[in-house]
Parts: C-alpha cells; structure tokens; sequence
C-alpha cells in the first residue's frame, strides 16, 4: 500500500517556500542551503529523495535521477505542479509537520501551551502541537482556514 508520506523531497536554496508549502501538506522536506550540487545529489540519492530545483545546470549532471524541474515562479503554482506531475493523494496528515525545520509536530497539552501562548490563543485554542527540535508552538490560528483552503484548491483535478 502506497502511504502518503513515502515520496520524500529535497529542496533546492531557490525553493525555500515551496519547502514549506510541502511540509504543510505532511511531505518530509529537506531544503538546503549553501551546499554543493554535487552533495545535494549525493543526499537526494542516499535518502531516496525527489530533487526539486529550479537549476537547468543541476538537472545536466551526472548520476541525477529522481528529480523534478520546476518551470514555475510563483510558490502555489510551483506546489500544483508537484502534486499534478507526482501525482500526489490529498494529504491526510496535513500540518504534521514542522514548517521551520521539517520535524514531526507531537501533540501538546493545553496546560503546557498556555504558558508560553498570549492569553487570548489560550482562550480561544485547545488543541497544540509542539516541535521538539526548535521549540515552536502550532495552533490552529487565523492562517488555518486559509492553508486549509489553499490545499484543498490543490487537489481540485
Ligand atoms: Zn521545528
């Protein structure tokens, strides 16, 4: 059985936000920075994932084969064309994941979140999530509806 997060992708540096949007959706994401060509396809291949660049010099290079180039600008244009040329299912674990750092996001008490929250995410919100690995809290905050939005006009065929 095909699970949603079996595709894996590693980003380039010009696709920063697109890493994100994947990430939202509950694809493991890895964007990096500053790293030779070289060495984002040795990872790409390592930890079997897609390559998403915008680089046509990149795409030329020897041994690189599971990649997507992405012929788009705009970020929601770029993320229709992964999800139609990879033919991805609707995600059914969207905000899982950690948009800053692409962790999986665990549960967290109110009680915990309420600490750290402004009071009024403390009165209107109850359900947290928690990054272990850069500390941030996810509500679900005014962007919510609109991300939600936003995905569902994704997978609209
Ligand atoms: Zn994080």
């Amino acid at each position: 059985m095909i699970s949603v997060n079996i595709m894996k992708f590693i980003a380039d540096e010009m696709l920063g936000r697109l890493a994100k949007w994947l990430r939202i959706l509950g694809y493991d994401t890895v964007f990096v920075k500053n790293i030779r060509d070289a060495e984002i396809i040795r990872r790409s291949i390592i930890e079997r994932r897609i390559l998403l660049t915008r680089d046509t010099l990149m795409i030329k290079r020897k041994g690189l084969k599971n990649f997507l180039f992405i012929s788009h600008d705009h970020t929601i244009d770029q993320l229709k064309q992964v999800v139609n040329e990879l033919r991805l299912p609707q995600p059914d674990n969207p905000f899982s994941r950690c948009v800053v750092c692409n962790t999986p996001i665990t549960t967290y008490s109110k009680e915990d979140a309420c600490r750290t929250v402004p009071e009024y995410v403390c009165n209107t919100q109850d359900v947290f999530g928690y990054c272990q690995e850069c500390k941030k809290i996810y509500w679900k905050g005014t962007h919510y509806a609109k991300m939600l939005k936003t995905i569902e006009g994704l997978f609209i065929r």
